[in-house]
């Protein structure tokens, strides 16, 4: 004999319900089957609204035409399916309980109130319909259908809406029905009867806990608990779709992850099965072959964890205070008081000094809980022993869960890095004393990214990156395209990348699984979405991304002003532009304030020399003890050209038009000329060489003399330059005639920082640098009297975003 139960998803509508018809058939030529049936999906909810709305008076209208559609579809699916189903028959049924309910709730609505016995009757009409519909369809096939009524015969202690089956008691009514061997054993679920005979329910999701208290009563060699995933998983697979389907596991380990939130199964489905050593299966209506979860009294301790859980809303209650010590039976009163109230206390902690208890309890109970508490320790309270008794709510308990965590080392500290590893703070911890499980506490709105970052330590080598970018010009673009082609490169690695927000300043795109990089331009071009940095955050938020990494490839000084702000958000800030190291010095101290606090990163090698490891190069050193004693680079790629070509004997203006032709200066080429970029990236140095300096201080030499062509057109600009190569000239040859070449430099030197035209020996290292070449010569202590030299093509797309990409997977350490 075999039990078999299907929960909501399962009965959902006409499609499902042959399913379930057809697996209980195809088991049923092999052996007898008794079914549990749960209410279709949504029905119980539903019957759950009717009620709160009919207590205040409200229209409930909608609620019963969704039902009776749910019903109807199901009953006219059947009915085309086979033509010997009776749908009218059961169209009646179903007509009869909604007329039912109707009065139902016409009495709720007059009385503005409903006892839990009237709200167990209502709650479980989903169970009786879909019992109803599969006899009718059994019966059009000819089968003979033991309908059991589990109010008479599943006996049950406790109040209407959460009982508990007395296993004794209903094993004897159940060996006084006589059941024919041919007969198929229908049963509603959700559903028994306390010892007056009337209806009571044994808690939301308690179908499950019907099918086991009836395969126990049955004496069954099987349960099956048939739902909509292929069993159960290492984790809520709609939180990870990367979670593994476990083939086997323990009654205890799947008594504490059901226990623990895991909702495949209800928490109390294995405790019926295990005096009989009933194996229980967890299978997929939608996917019957696939094997399944065997859950049975066979201990595998090979894999430390076997899955990880989180319970929602969740309260946790503090009791302290000085005379607690000296308060005798303290921890039983607390826990007599909860259980008087009926309320049950899911995790509890105590401090090793006796100073102070915490408990958890879920949210709904919280405020009785409350109340019972202050009522027992009144006096306490009033003489001041306890302090007043403190409630934090909102919080959610995540568990790691397996037999063999008893043998192994380390899953504890695995665990907790896990959690630090996505900033979140931990409210409370407990063991349980099996050595079974270990839980956290933790912030609800927490909850999922926890889960996630769980599992990738416990269970997956890959790394996943979840990048935001904000800047699609040429380097962004440019980005885009090296993550393309490197994705398979990389996922051999365990690194996944996925872009999941893209925006110009304009408009903005974004997919949580990763947006299709093959035709992003028109995705961007299509949609209509702007970009701001608040419906981002509220993206990341909704879809628990984590550690979402902040790419911000534009020059602009609005996106680097915040960055502050995605630090506290939770992002890393990955970063080419300099505005953010180059505002005052006050931001630029903040932005490395909230990176740490944070405990995220921020990194913006390609600042400074594009693509070249000048940042990590110049920190190690200073990290190592070493000291900077003067500085002197060249630190643009259109002024290395550009003075690379007036050597070659062109003048100033063939050179910057030709810079500018190649596509190596900026747009207009006064904003390299002018020496500001060159003196934001000196300023960057200095700053990382320890010095508190603002871009004021840094002293500019620009290449052209100060307002020259100002305010005109970039066009004017380049026929009015001309002038000034005459002079240019001179400078040069007198430079030349001394075995010298003029080079674009900035210099640190004696805490000063300076950006000027530079004659050049030949056996200075700057000497040779030139085509868009940067070199960058570090004169230090440990560098003498050579100079560390960092050569090669300090600007360009594609070395820009390689830098940029080097950091993104640097985020990963
Ligand atoms: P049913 O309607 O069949 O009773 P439920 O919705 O109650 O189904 O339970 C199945 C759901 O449980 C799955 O869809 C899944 O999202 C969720 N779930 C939570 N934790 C786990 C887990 N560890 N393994 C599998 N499913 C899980
Ligand atoms: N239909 C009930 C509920 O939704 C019982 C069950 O599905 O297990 O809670
Ligand atoms: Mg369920």
């Amino acid at each position: 004999m075999r039990v078999l139960k299907f929960g909501g998803t399962s009965l959902a509508n006409s499609t499902r319900f042959l399913q379930v018809a057809s697996i209980i058939e195809n088991t049923f030529l092999k052996e007898q089957v008794a079914v549990v049936l749960s209410a279709p999906a949504k029905v119980t909810n539903l019957l759950v609204a009717v009620i709160e709305n009919a207590k205040k008076g409200k229209n409930t209208t909608d609620y019963f035409v969704e039902l009776e559609t749910i019903f109807n579809n199901i009953i006219v699916g059947l009915s085309e399916a086979n033509s010997a189903f009776n749908g009218e028959k059961v169209q009646n049924l179903v007509d009869k309980e909604i007329e039912q309910l109707n009065q139902f709730i016409n009495q709720i609505l007059e009385t503005q109130d409903c006892d839990d016995q009237l709200i167990a009757t209502i709650y479980c009409l989903g169970e009786r319909i879909s019992i109803e519909i599969m006899q009718g369809w059994f019966e059009a096939k000819g089968k003979s259908v033991s309908n059991i009524n589990p109010v008479e015969n599943l006996i049950a202690e406790g109040d209407y809406l959460e009982s508990s089956v007395d296993l004794v008691k209903s094993k004897k009514r159940f060996k006084q029905l006589e059941i024919p061997e041919n007969n198929l054993i229908l049963m509603a679920g959700f559903t028994a009867g306390n010892k007056l005979g009337e209806l009571v329910l044994l808690g939301r999701n308690g179908s499950d806990y019907s099918a086991a208290c009836l395969s126990a009563c049955l004496n069954a060699d099987y349960c099956e608990i048939w739902t909509d995933v292929d069993g159960i998983y290492t984790c809520d697979p709609r939180i990870v779709p990367d979670a593994i389907c476990l083939e086997a596991m323990s009654y205890q380990e799947a008594m504490e992850l059901s226990y623990f939130g895991a909702k495949v199964i209800h928490p109390r489905t294995i405790s019926p099965l295990i005096a009989d050593k009933i194996p229980c299966v967890i299978k997929n209506t939608a996917n019957p072959v696939a094997r399944g979860t065997i859950i049975n009294d066979h201990i595998n301790i090979d894999s430390m964890v076997k899955g990880i859980t989180n319970l929602d809303d969740i309260t946790m209650f503090n009791i302290s205070g000085s005379g607690m010590q000296g308060i005798v039976g303290m921890a039983a009163r607390i826990f007599s008081t909860m259980s008087k109230a009926n309320i049950s206390i899911i995790l509890i902690t105590q401090s090793s000094s006796e100073y102070s208890i915490s408990f958890c309890v879920r949210a709904k109970e919280s405020q009785k809980a409350i109340e019972v508490l202050n009522k027992e320790f009144q006096q306490e309270l009033e003489q001041q022993l306890l302090d007043p008794i403190e409630l934090i709510q909102d919080l959610s308990i995540i568990s790691v869960v397996g037999d063999g965590m008893k043998q192994s080392k380390g899953i504890a500290a695995r665990f907790f890095f896990a959690l630090a590893q996505v900033n979140i703070s931990i409210i409370a911890i407990a063991q349980g004393s099996s050595e079974r499980s270990i839980s956290a506490v933790v912030p609800k709105n927490k909850a999922v990214e926890a889960v996630k970052s769980i599992h990738q330590v416990l269970f997956s080598n890959k790394k996943v990156i979840n990048l935001c970018l904000v800047g699609i010009g040429g380097v962004g673009s440019c980005l885009i395209e090296q993550i393309k082609n490197q994705k398979d490169y990389l996922l051999k690695k365990d690194i996944e990348i996925k872009v999941c927000y893209l925006a110009n300043s304009k408009k903005s795109i974004s997919n949580k699984d990763g947006i299709d990089l093959s035709d992003w331009k028109i995705q961007l071009e299509q949609t209509s979405k702007p970009f701001d940095f608040e419906s981002l955050v509220a993206f990341v938020k909704q879809y628990h991304l984590v550690n979402p990494v902040f790419v911000d490839c534009t020059t602009s000084q609005d996106i680097a002003n915040l960055y502050t702000r995605a630090l506290k958000e939770g992002f890393h800030i990955v970063t080419p532009n300099k505005k953010a190291n180059t505002s005052d010095y006050n931001y630029y101290q903040q932005i490395r304030e909230n990176a740490r606090l944070n405990h995220h990163k921020f990194l913006y090698e390609t600042n400074v020399g594009a693509g070249l490891p000048v940042i990590e190069n110049l920190q190690n050193l200073l990290a190592a003890g070493d000291e900077v004693e003067c500085f002197e680079g060249i630190l643009s790629g259109s002024l290395s050209f550009i003075f690379g070509l007036l050597e070659e004997g062109l003048t100033l203006s063939q050179a910057t038009l030709l810079a500018k032709q190649k596509g190596f200066t900026e747009p207009d080429p006064r904003d390299d000329l002018s020496g500001e970029d060159v003196a934001r990236k000196l300023l960057i140095l200095a700053r990382e060489m320890g010095l508190s300096l603002e871009l004021s201080d840094v002293e500019i030499e620009g290449v052209l003399p100060k307002d020259f062509a100002k305010n005109k057109s970039t066009e004017e600009f380049l026929t009015l330059l001309p002038e000034l190569d005459q002079e240019f000239a001179k400078n040069i040859e007198k430079a030349t005639a001394c075995n010298k070449v003029l080079r674009y430099v900035g210099s640190i030197s004696n805490g000063k920082c300076k950006v000027f035209i530079k004659e050049v020996e030949s056996n200075d290292p700057l000497y040779k640098v030139k085509n868009g070449e940067n070199a960058l010569a570090f004169y230090t202590h440990y560098y003498s009297p050579i100079p560390l030299l960092l050569r090669g093509y300090g600007a360009g797309n594609d070395v820009t975003a390689a830098g940029i990409f080097a950091d993104i997977l640097r985020t990963l350490k």
